[in-house]
């Protein structure tokens, strides 16, 4: 998958990224790149999940991405994962899409798979996005208005 540092602006599918100014990237985890790790909350976990549920994912198209950190082929990862996180979290499971969630000072672009990472390798992400997930609501009507722009 394709590396990003946190916090940078978004780049990966720009053309198809509706908003502006771009929002920041957050959990583009490469195995060639150290990333922050460390605990963070089961509230924040749980949380996180929501909003990687299939009905929040965004550019869905890619097929699906293997976690690099996991050591697995492409059938093992897809026979272990496949509804991991529950029925409706398919993509958050398998690794395709994205996720949009809106914090105070930007709009964040994350991977579906930021869910496995902070979950299964205890990846943590910087404050201001836990801070978003955590105050942030995905049924919420900004949340819904936003991820309408990439309908
Ligand atoms: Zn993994």
């Amino acid at each position: 998958m394709t590396y990003f540092k946190d916090l940078t602006p978004y780049g990966y599918l720009a053309r198809d990224e509706p908003l502006a100014p771009k929002p920041l990237n957050v959990g583009w985890l490469s195995s060639q790149m150290p990333f922050e790790k460390g605990d963070t909350s089961q509230e924040f976990k749980d949380k996180l999940l929501k909003f990687c549920s299939d009905e929040f994912i965004v550019l869905i198209a890619r097929g699906f991405h293997i976690c690099e950190f996991c050591d697995l082929s492409s059938e093992q990862w897809f026979e272990e994962q496949k509804d991991k996180d529950g029925k409706k979290a398919h993509w958050a499971s398998i690794g395709d899409g994205e996720i949009r969630v809106r914090g105070k000072l930007a709009v964040y672009a994350a991977p579906a798979l930021i869910h496995h990472y902070v979950a299964q390798h205890q990846y943590r992400p910087p404050d201001e996005f836990i801070e978003a997930v955590l105050t942030g609501e995905p049924e919420s009507k900004e949340q819904r208005e936003l991820l309408r722009k990439y309908s």
